[in-house]
């Protein structure tokens, strides 16, 4: 059994590596659909909502209306800083297959406990930053 939930921010971000225009700082809706996998319990439960909204609300605070920025981007790092910007950190580049890896990775860090006794065993993030295009990061528990 699969259950999703899906979240929105509105973040910049930049990719100064990029040879399109991702290079320049710019900005995204971003849609994410958080999925977990696993096991019904006897009740046909597979795990409670508001624990996957209470789980990952706190990235989503720190992301919205913020900019995202990415640990070896002194240059934008340095900006921020001297501004006073609003923005979070993230420890690789901003893409939206990072942010998937990041996400999932915080889940399972944060909430291993509740996934492990929920019989959660796979954990998929999947990020938009456009209506077109998503990303997709898979993680299992071990
Ligand atoms: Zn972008």
């Amino acid at each position: 059994m699969k259950i999703a939930k899906r979240f929105r921010w509105e973040g910049a971000h930049r990719l100064p590596w990029h040879d399109g225009p991702c290079r320049d700082l710019h900005g995204h809706s971003y849609e994410m659909f958080v999925e977990v996998e696993g096991e019904l319990d006897d009740k046909g439960l597979l795990m409670d909502f508001k624990h996957l909204k209470r789980a990952l609300m706190p990235l989503i605070d720190a992301w919205d209306h913020s900019t995202l920025v990415a640990t070896n981007d002194t240059e934008l790092l340095g900006v921020m800083k001297d501004t006073g910007w609003r923005h979070a950190v993230l420890p690789y580049d901003t893409t939206a297959e990072n942010i998937c890896i990041f996400v999932a990775d915080y889940l399972i860090t944060s909430s291993r406990d509740l996934l492990l006794e929920r019989k959660v065993h796979t954990v998929r993030v999947r990020v938009s930053e456009t209506e077109t295009c998503y990303a997709e990061a898979v993680r299992t528990l071990g």
